[in-house]
């Protein structure tokens, strides 16, 4: 399962964030998820569930923030609302996504013994 293999390397963010330490406890992730980047995210809280276990996420929550998918002009930065045509209505150049197919580690909370 894809959500797998987020939480994987989720887990392996978290550790490069922690680094050598030893005397610290990740108590919270939180991570940004758009809504376009493909993730189902009760699947994501259960692979977490699962996986965290024997990890160094082992006693941290999760928080996810949903991001909502956001489109831009390239050339004038005008938004393009959701649902209305991925062209610019000025320029007429197409749009780009400039929010919502994000996966990011957004902060790690440790606690320190
Ligand atoms: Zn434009």
């Amino acid at each position: 399962m894809h959500e797998y293999s987020i939480v994987q390397s989720l887990v392996d963010s978290v550790a490069a964030a922690v680094g050598t330490r030893t005397d610290a406890v990740v108590r919270s992730v939180r991570v940004s998820i758009g809504e376009v980047a493909g993730v189902d995210c009760g699947l994501l809280t259960t692979a977490y569930e699962v996986f965290r276990a024997g990890t160094l996420c082992e006693n941290a929550a999760m928080t996810i923030d949903r991001i909502p998918a956001r489109w831009e002009c390239p050339l004038c930065g005008a938004a393009i609302p959701r649902g209305a045509v991925l062209q610019c209505p000025q320029c007429h150049e197409p749009a780009f996504m400039a929010a919502g197919d994000e996966i990011i580690l957004q902060r790690v909370e440790l606690e320190v013994a």
